[in-house]
C-alpha cells in the first residue's frame, strides 16, 4: 500500500519535472526523495555507471563520452581524492549517494542506482576493484589492459561468473568503424590472404614520474599500454591467434624515465596459418598505423589507434567512414549487452587472451627465445 503510495507520488513528481514545474516542499526528506526519484525516473531504461578512478581517460573520455549515451548513463564516481568531487558533482549532477570513496567502495552494493562499475585505474589495481565490484554484485567494465597476470585474469573472470554479471574490457576499437573495416577485409579476405601485417603504436611519454613508468603499477613500458592496441588489431585483422612469438627490447635513448620498463620494443607473431605479423610499441617515438599487405594489394590504418581522426585506406582508395565519439559508442554497446543478457564482443575471455600474448612478449623479449603460445 506505502510502496504504491510512493510510486504515484513519484510518478506525480515525475511529470512534474518533466513539465519544468516545480512545488514548494514539505519536508527535506520529501526534496531528497525527489531528487532521487526524478533522477532514477529520467533515466529510465538505461544503466546507472560509477566510474572507479577519476583520472585523465575517465574525466577526459568517458564522463564527456557517458552524456552521449543512449544505454548508459554517468550514475557514481569512485574517488581516492575528495578534492575531485566538487567539480564532479557540480559538472555532471552526481548525488551525495552515489559518490564513493576506496574504503567505502563494497557498499556500493546497496545502492540500485549503479548497475556498471567501471574501473579505470592504473593497471596493477584493476583485479582487486573488478573482483570487488563483482562481489557488489554489479557488472564491470575494466579498461586495458585487463590485469598483470593470466592468474588474475581467471580470478576476474571467475568472479564475474559467481555473481552472474558481466565482464568487459574498454577495447573502444572493437567498435570503431574503420577498425571493423580492417576486420571485414582481414577476415573475408576482400583482397586475398594477408602475406605482411605490420602495428605499430608509440608516443614521447612526458611526466617521468608518473605510474606509466612504474612496473608495479603499470606492469611494465609501452607493451601494456600501446602494444596492447597492436596486439587486438593484428588479431582482429587476421582473424587469428597467435601460436608463438620472438620479441627484442629496443635501446634506452632517455635513460632517466626507463629505469623500471621497457622504452620501446618490436615482437614477431608466429601466427596459425604461417603468417608473420610484426609488432612495435614505444615511450620514444612516435608511430601509428595498423597495415595489412594482401595478395591483392594493401590495407591500413594511419592513425589506427587515436580517439578520434582516423584514417584509412585500400587498394581502392582512402575508407570513407565518419569519426564517432568511440567511447560513447564502446559503452552503449556494452550496456546494450548486459541488458539483453547478450556476450560482450570486448569479454574478459579476450582480454586475458591479451595478458596471455603480452606475457609471451615479455617472456619472449627477455629470454631471447622464441615463445610457445599454448
Ligand atoms: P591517470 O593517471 O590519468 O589516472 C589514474 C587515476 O587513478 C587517477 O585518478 C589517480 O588518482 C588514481 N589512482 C589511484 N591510485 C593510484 C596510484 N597508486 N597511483 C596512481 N594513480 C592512482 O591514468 P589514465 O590515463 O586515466 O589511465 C587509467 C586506466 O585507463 C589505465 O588502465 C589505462 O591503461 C586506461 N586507459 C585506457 C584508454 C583507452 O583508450 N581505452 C586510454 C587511457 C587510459
Amino acid at each position: 500500500m506505502e510502496h504504491n503510495t510512493t510510486k504515484s507520488r513519484r510518478a506525480f513528481l515525475y511529470q512534474l519535472s518533466l513539465a519544468g514545474l516545480s512545488i514548494p516542499l514539505a519536508s527535506s526528506t520529501f526534496a531528497d526523495e525527489q531528487k532521487q526519484t526524478t533522477m532514477q525516473q529520467k533515466k529510465e531504461g538505461k544503466l546507472g555507471i560509477a566510474l572507479v578512478g577519476l583520472g585523465g581517460y575517465a574525466g577526459g573520455q568517458l564522463a564527456p563520452a557517458l552524456q552521449q549515451t543512449e544505454h548508459c548513463y554517468l550514475a557514481g564516481i569512485v574517488t581516492g581524492t575528495p578534492s575531485k568531487i566538487p567539480v564532479w558533482k557540480e559538472k555532471y549532477n552526481i548525488p551525495d549517494k552515489n559518490i564513493y570513496n576506496y574504503d567505502n567502495y563494497d557498499s556500493i552494493k546497496d545502492n540500485p542506482d549503479i548497475d556498471i562499475i567501471y574501473v579505470v585505474l592504473p593497471n596493477s589495481m584493476h583485479a582487486e576493484y573488478v573482483i570487488r565490484g563483482f562481489a557488489a554484485g554489479k557488472h564491470v567494465i575494466c579498461e586495458k589492459p585487463m590485469a598483470l597476470t593470466v592468474a588474475d585474469c581467471d580470478k576476474m573472470i571467475a568472479a564475474a561468473k559467481k555473481a552472474g554479471k558481466q565482464l568487459s574490457v574498454g577495447y573502444r576499437l572493437q567498435f570503431e568503424p574503420h577498425n571493423l573495416e580492417m576486420m571485414r577485409l582481414g577476415t573475408t579476405k576482400v583482397y586475398g590472404d594477408i602475406k605482411k601485417m605490420t602495428a605499430g603504436f608509440g608516443f614521447m611519454i612526458g611526466d617521468p614520474t608518473q605510474w606509466r613508468l612504474k612496473k608495479d603499477l603499470a606492469g611494465g613500458g609501452p607493451m601494456q599500454d600501446l602494444g596492447i592496441y597492436c596486439v587486438q588489431g593484428i588479431c582482429y585483422t587476421t582473424g587469428m591467434v597467435p601460436v608463438a612469438v620472438t620479441a627484442q627490447e629496443g635501446p634506452k635513448t632517455i635513460a632517466d624515465k626507463f629505469k623500471e620498463v621497457e622504452q620501446s620494443l618490436k615482437w614477431q607473431f608466429e601466427m596459425p596459418n604461417g603468417l608473420v605479423a610484426e609488432g612495435e610499441a614505444s615511450y620514444g617515438s612516435n608511430m601509428n598505423f595498423l597495415r595489412a599487405e594482401a595478395e591483392k594489394g594493401m590495407f591500413e590504418l594511419s592513425p589506427a589507434y587515436n580517439y578520434g581522426g582516423l584514417r584509412g585506406k585500400t587498394p581502392e582508395g582512402p575508407m570513407n567512414f565518419t569519426n564517432i565519439n568511440q567511447q560513447a559508442k564502446q559503452m552503449d554497446a556494452m550496456a546494450l549487452s548486459m541488458i539483453k543478457n547478450q556476450p560482450s564482443i570486448a569479454s574478459g575471455e579476450m582480454g586475458r587472451r591479451d595478458v596471455k600474448l603480452i606475457t609471451a612478449v615479455y617472456e619472449a623479449m627477455a629470454t631471447g627465445k622464441k615463445i610457445k603460445i599454448q
